[in-house]
Formats: C-alpha cells, sequence, structure tokens
C-alpha cells in the first residue's frame, strides 16, 4: 500500500513544530512527510522587533531549517506557496506542484490595513527577517542622512509607530533604548529625534492590564516616546501620515503595526475565512475539509469564555503544531482525533533593554524579572524547534 501523503505548508512555529513531532508521532513506512517554505531559513517571528529597530543581528533570528529537521524523515522544498486546489488535492507552488493526501496550511499572517491607503507604498510593515534588515537599514540611513544635509529637515529624525499594539509597543521599546547610540554614533543632538506611537483606541495595549500599560508607557515616554492615543491614522503618504482629525505627521520613518490578517493564500484558495483566518473545526481540520488542518496565524479560534477570537500568538501556533501532529496520525491510524484547546500561560512584552511587562499565571510582572521570564520564554521557543544545542547557539542571555 502506498504511504500516505503529508504536506506542510509554512516552517513558522505551527509547521515546524507539526513536521518534528509528526516524526515523532508516525514510524518511517507509515507517511511520506514533506515541509514546504519560502526561506530555507525559519525565523523567531516573535524577536523581529529587535533586528527591525537594530539591537540585534538579523542572523540571529534565523535558524536553517535543516540544522533542525530530520531531513531523512521530513523532505523539505524550497518554495512559495500559490495557491491550494482542494478539490484535486494539489498545492500549486511557483515551481510546480504537490499532490497531498492530507495538507497542513501553516502559514502565518500579513499586515492588516483595515484599509489605510499608502501602507504598502510608503511605510515598513513585513515582520520578517528581510523585512527587519530593511527597517534597520533604513534608520541608520536616515541618521547618517540627516547631518550630511545642509538644510537639516526633521522628518528625517521623526519615526512614526502606527498601532499601540504589543509588536508596535515591542518595537518602539527597542528602538527607543538604541536612540542614545545612535545619536553618539551619527553625532545626532538627542533633541532632534521624534518618536511617535499613534493608537486608533482609546488606550495603548487595548483590553490589556491597565497597570502594566501605565507602566509601558511612563517608561517609554522617559525615554522621549509620545504617545497619540484615541487617534487613528488615515493615510500613509510619501514622507508621513495623515490622521484622521486632518492634521499630518512629517516621518521619513513609518512602521505599520496595526494587527495581522491571515495569509491571503488561504482566501485565494477558497476558503471561507474571516481576515484571512478560517474558523476551524475543534480538532483543527477547516470546515467541509476533512484532510486540511489550518493551524497558527491562518486559524481562528473562539475563547468560549468571552466569545471573542484567541489573538493570533506563537504560544497557540506552539501549541497548535503538537495537537496537529496527534490528529494526523490519528487519521492516518483510523483513531479519534482530540480537540485544541490552548493553554494560555500569560503574555509577556519587552520594552528594550531589561525592561518588559508581563502577566503570567495571573501575576503581574515588571521591569527585570518580566524581561528575565521574556528572555526564558524566547530561549524555551528555540528549545522546543532546536533542543538545548539551539538554546546554546542562539540563546538570549537573561540578564
Ligand atoms: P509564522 O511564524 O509567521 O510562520 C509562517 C511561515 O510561513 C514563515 O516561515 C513564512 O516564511 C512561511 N510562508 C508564508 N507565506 C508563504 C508562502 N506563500 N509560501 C511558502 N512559505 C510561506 N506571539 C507570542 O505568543 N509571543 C510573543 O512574544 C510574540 N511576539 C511577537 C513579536 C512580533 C514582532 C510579531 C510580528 C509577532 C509576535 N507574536 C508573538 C505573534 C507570533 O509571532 C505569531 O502568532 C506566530 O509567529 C504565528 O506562527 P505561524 O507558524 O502561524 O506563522
Ligand atoms: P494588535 O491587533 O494586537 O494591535 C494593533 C493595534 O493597532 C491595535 O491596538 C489597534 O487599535 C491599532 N490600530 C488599528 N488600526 C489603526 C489605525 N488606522 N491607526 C492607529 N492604530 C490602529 O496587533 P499586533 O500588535 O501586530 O500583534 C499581532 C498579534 O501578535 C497579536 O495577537 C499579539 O498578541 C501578538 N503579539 C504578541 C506579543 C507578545 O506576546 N509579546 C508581541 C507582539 C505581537
Amino acid at each position: 500500500m502506498n504511504k500516505p501523503r503529508i504536506v506542510i505548508l509554512g516552517a513558522g512555529y505551527a509547521g515546524l513544530i507539526t513536521a518534528a513531532k509528526l516524526k515523532k508521532e508516525l514510524g518511517y513506512n507509515e507517511a511520506e512527510i514533506t515541509l514546504v517554505n519560502k526561506h530555507d531559513y525559519h525565523y523567531q517571528t516573535t524577536w523581529l522587533h529587535e533586528p527591525a529597530a537594530g539591537t540585534m543581528d538579523p542572523e540571529k533570528a534565523r535558524v536553517e531549517i535543516k540544522s533542525v529537521l530530520d531531513t531523512n524523515r521530513v523532505q523539505f522544498i524550497k518554495d512559495v506557496v500559490v495557491e491550494v486546489k482542494t478539490e484535486d488535492k494539489k498545492v500549486v507552488l511557483n515551481n510546480g506542484e504537490l499532490e497531498y493526501d492530507y495538507l497542513v496550511v501553516a502559514l502565518g499572517s500579513e499586515p492588516e490595513t483595515f484599509g489605510v491607503p499608502g501602507v504598502f507604498e510608503h511605510a515598513f510593515s513585513k515582520w520578517t527577517v528581510n523585512g527587519a534588515r530593511q527597517v534597520r537599514t533604513h534608520i541608520d540611513y536616515m541618521f547618517s542622512k540627516y547631518n550630511s544635509e545642509d538644510e537639516k529637515r526633521d522628518e528625517l529624525l521623526t519615526f512614526v509607530v502606527a498601532g499601540a499594539g504589543f509588536t508596535g509597543i515591542e518595537f518602539i521599546g527597542e528602538l527607543s533604548e538604541r536612540v542614545p547610540d545612535l545619536c553618539a554614533k551619527y553625532d545626532v543632538p538627542k533633541e532632534k529625534v521624534k518618536m511617535y506611537v499613534i493608537e486608533a483606541a482609546p488606550s495603548a495595549l487595548p483590553g490589556f492590564d491597565p497597570e502594566l500599560v501605565e507602566y509601558a508607557m511612563n517608561l517609554l515616554e522617559s525615554r522621549g516616546v509620545e504617545f497619540k492615543i484615541s487617534c487613528p491614522i488615515k493615510e500613509v503618504v510619501k514622507g508621513g501620515v495623515v490622521l484622521a482629525t486632518g492634521d499630518e505627521i512629517k516621518a521619513e520613518t513609518v512602521v505599520w503595526a496595526t494587527g495581522v490578517r491571515g495569509s491571503s493564500i488561504i482566501e485565494k484558495s477558497g476558503f471561507e475565512a474571516m481576515r484571512g483566518r478560517v474558523k476551524v473545526e475543534p480538532d483543527l481540520r477547516a470546515p467541509g475539509h476533512d484532510d486540511v488542518f489550518i493551524i497558527g496565524d491562518c486559524a481562528l479560534i473562539i475563547n468560549e469564555e468571552i466569545n471573542r477570537p484567541y489573538p493570533p500568538t506563537a504560544q497557540i501556533a506552539l501549541q497548535q503544531g503538537e495537537v496537529c501532529a496527534y490528529n494526523l496520525k490519528a487519521l492516518i491510524k483510523g483513531e479519534e482525533t482530540k480537540t485544541f484547546k490552548p493553554e494560555i500561560k500569560g503574555t509577556v512584552a519587552s520594552l528594550g533593554g531589561s525592561e518588559a511587562i508581563g502577566l503570567v499565571f495571573g501575576k503581574k510582572l515588571y521591569g527585570t524579572s518580566a524581561s528575565f521570564m521574556k528572555k526564558m520564554i524566547d530561549n524555551r521557543s528555540l528549545y522546543i524547534i532546536g533542543g538545548p544545542g539551539l538554546v546554546l547557539k542562539k540563546g538570549k542571555s537573561p540578564l
């Protein structure tokens, strides 16, 4: 009998863990496993605010897939997924096609603009290794350009972050921490640098613990960050942003962090979705598609306690990868699949340097203890992906 063909799309947290766990769940002859990713490396999406702001070498945030994957058991294909043709049980790639018996879609997310024009043309919005490299290089260029021009334009040193969600806050935390070094390196007076975080909702980090939000805002303000709250951005233009009030902030650097939607491949492939996320069945399969699992940022799961979707996080993506692998094994062996139930341990956000805020198992953490916890969480995800060797190679010092 032919081995069932399992194809996994995306080597982020969800896809990579599915592949690694499947290897343990199934014997050599029980399935043919293929993993497809557009790069030959996995990146730690949760670290990308650091290389983007320039406080981490981008190399540190990525791992060669072949170094953490048993390629004797899992075939790796570096290619771009174009579309899934569910009726033909095929995946169209840039350079060919793949047939599957079981499919796992784990293609992550794309920036959400909520229809605001100009984002893709004039703002940095890609939270990928290449996107982070671009922001970092651009920031340095702005500092170097400022001093080389006779007419010193303020907008060269004005940095706008759109959205005070966790991504926006973590990014400005890193940037504000780095500004003194940038000023020293490029002979720029610190008071010339302007950093704005612009948030549409009535609070930064909407829905998060108000005391922790206040701690974060006070700290960031002490580093020179200015918050504009209840202040939606209505357009990004060349050289700045236009606010709903009609006012314009001139800035040569706009970093977009107003949230995410699931991969565009989801809607292109005909899956019913809300903002690119498929409301999956309890065992993570797509409704009406018994052979397709959708996990990570492409999946939508409702938190019944508050009747709202769980936010798309790495914490959930990693847990889904494990359950997805278990359920694939169950289907192949004719066993019962299990229900996915997220175990939310908490949320910790870095604020640059040795500062952070967090709520872990209901306990509030601030400052260095929160920062220690964040680095432990970051190292844990490395451990899950590549074991102790990877933690030794790429791990963060907890201090
Ligand atoms: P991803 O990790 O994004 O992986 C998707 C993979 O698919 C990538 O390898 C990508 O290259 C590949 N891919 C995409 N499209 C294609 C295609 N067409 N063809 C081939 N390959 C493709 N969550 C937390 O829980 N804790 C945190 O501290 C945290 N911090 C964050 C910090 C930042 C700056 C950001 C942006 C997000 C953060 N998140 C955090 C959210 C978290 O990163 C995501 O929820 C998580 O990465 C989702 O995992 P995933 O496997 O679904 O997608
Ligand atoms: P988000 O949806 O959490 O926050 C986006 C923010 O942008 C919101 O506060 C929203 O009100 C605001 N916004 C939307 N449109 C706007 C506009 N036009 N003008 C100004 N503000 C606007 O998105 P995110 O911060 O990108 O996070 C994405 C996901 O990743 C979330 O699930 C988040 O929890 C997760 N994440 C977690 C961490 C962590 O745990 N440390 C870090 C980063 C991201």
